[in-house]
């Protein structure tokens, strides 16, 4: 099954060629054709499925032709949980949008940076991709005016109201017009998710997709049973022993983060760590220098760890456990991306032992441990 066969437009099937995209993943094949008709859709599924590409192509060939020169509002609306998303997301349109026939504007807001560029900028704006809380003050400081939102997207739905923005994304569809298309991506259906479908879908489409059952085989993944005093010797050991060129770290705290960070800075590895204490310019500094692979080791709290998409990232390590299977899935889903194998290694305490037995099983899948008192830690 090729792209143009979903009724995307040869203007964009060609630039799709130009990034590799050749055939369309299983949620691009049932969302396009669905979002193109003007279809309310659900999405579940995981980030890493292609589900970001599976609206941001439909969306920009609605917009092509319906785009007036002297348009004074905003037409698409994306709203997601953290800053760096919003800026992914905007990057993909961005992406999309080059070569275009008509000159479609996108633009990410979020907090953490000084709002008045981000005020000056929203002139012409076609698709505005925002987080929650700053979206807001935009509204209502007359900035931004969503009165005429043709789509409106919720991008990892479960992880907005799951950090506390059910109130905001309320207040939000208060200032929506009424009839608009509504797409909704959520890695999981919970409760609160169908609660939030009632509110926002019109019959929609339903697409879910499970994680394919060979997906987890891409990655690699060993537990090392260790006490907590030796785990940064264990740290300093493995991405020698391995070669790390390229690890994202997580640990259970943002003050741990930077613990980690600075510790490992000591020793002489290139580090940085990213976490909802940091100021927004220097967590936007160190994510773009970790992607570009000029830092070998990003230390992050889960804050990182949904939607961001990191190219190749060949090793994930769980410093400190996550609280949910959920999480551990989502972290190691950092690894082992479109194809490319990865390892997840996760560092397991005495207490930890009980909670790592829940994860594997939850996964399905038993996870080799290894006993790091058999390691010569020595001088690390
Ligand atoms: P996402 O789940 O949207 O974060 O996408 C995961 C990764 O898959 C991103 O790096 C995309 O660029 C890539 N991707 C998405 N769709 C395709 C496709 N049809 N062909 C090749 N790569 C894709």
């Amino acid at each position: 099954m090729s792209f143009s066969s979903l009724g995307l437009s040869p203007a964009i099937t060609k630039l799709l060629a130009g990034h590799n995209y050749v055939k369309p993943f299983p949620i691009q094949r049932e969302a396009i054709p669905a979002i193109i008709t003007g279809k309310d859709l659900l999405g579940i599924a995981q980030t890493g499925s292609g589900k970001t590409a599976s609206y941001v192509l439909p969306i920009l060939q609605q917009q092509i032709g319906s785009i007036k020169s002297k348009n004074r509002h905003i037409k698409v609306l994306v709203l997601v949980p953290t800053r760096e998303l919003a800026m992914q997301v905007r990057d993909v349109f961005h992406k999309f949008s080059e070569g275009l026939p008509e000159r479609i504007k996108t633009m990410s807001v979020f907090g953490g940076v000084s709002i008045n560029p981000q005020m000056m900028a929203m002139q012409g704006v076609n698709i505005l991709v925002a987080t929650p809380g700053r979206l807001l003050e935009l509204v209502e400081t007359n900035a931004v005016h969503l009165s005429e939102i043709e789509t409106l997207v919720l991008d990892e739905a479960d992880k907005m109201l799951s950090m506390g923005f059910a109130e905001e994304m309320q207040q939000i569809l208060a200032y929506l017009p009424k009839k608009r298309q509504n797409l909704l991506f959520s890695a999981t259906l919970n409760d609160d998710i169908s609660k939030i479908n009632q509110i926002v879908l019109h019959n929609p489409i339903v697409v879910k997709i499970e994680p394919e059952e060979d997906y987890f085989d891409l990655i690699k993944q060993l537990g090392y049973f260790v006490s907590d005093e030796k785990k940064g010797p264990l740290l300093r050991y493995l991405i020698k022993q391995k070669e790390m060129k390229q690890v994202l770290i997580f640990t259970s705290s943002t003050y741990q983060a930077d613990l980690v960070s600075d510790k490992l800075r000591k020793h002489g590895i290139n580090a940085g760590a990213i976490h909802s204490k940091k100021g927004q310019n220097a967590r936007t500094d160190v994510l773009a220098k970790f992607k570009a692979g000029k830092l070998t080791v990003l230390v992050a709290t889960d804050l990182i760890s949904r939607g961001i998409d990191i190219k190749f990232l060949p090793f994930v390590i769980n410093y400190d456990l996550p609280r949910s299977p959920k999480d551990y899935i989502h972290r190691i889903g950092r690894t082992g991306r479109a194809e490319s194998p990865g390892e997840a290694l996760s560092f397991v305490t005495e207490e930890d032992k009980h909670h790592f037995k829940i994860i594997q099983k939850k996964m399905g899948k038993p996870v080799t441990m290894i006993d790091s008192e058999g390691l010569n830690l020595h001088g690390f």
